[in-house]
């Protein structure tokens, strides 16, 4: 039970600091979850913090390679 970081990162370091587990690194230029870490916040916060910050579509992935944050899901705004 992990989330990841895709290749849709910008590097904007919003979701580094507020992993409650430290399980987000930035490795070489790249943000990555160590999986042995994430827990998906469970237990810590009711939504994943990671993906609650993160400002970019499909940049953070669920366990099974979903976006957790769509296409879509943060431009609603832009409707208006
Ligand atoms: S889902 Fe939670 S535990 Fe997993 S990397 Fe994101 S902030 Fe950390
Ligand atoms: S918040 Fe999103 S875009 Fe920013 S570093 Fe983390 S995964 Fe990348």
């Amino acid at each position: 039970m992990a989330y990841a970081i895709t290749d849709r990162c910008i590097s904007c370091w919003a979701c580094l600091t507020v992993c409650p587990n430290q399980a987000i690194a930035h490795v070489e230029g790249l943000f990555m979850i160590d999986p042995q870490h994430c827990t998906e916040c469970a237990g810590d916060f009711p939504d994943p913090q990671c993906s609650s910050i993160c400002p970019v579509e499909g940049a953070i992935e669920n366990e099974w390679g979903e976006p957790v944050n769509p296409p879509g899901s943060l431009s609603s705004m832009s409707a208006r």
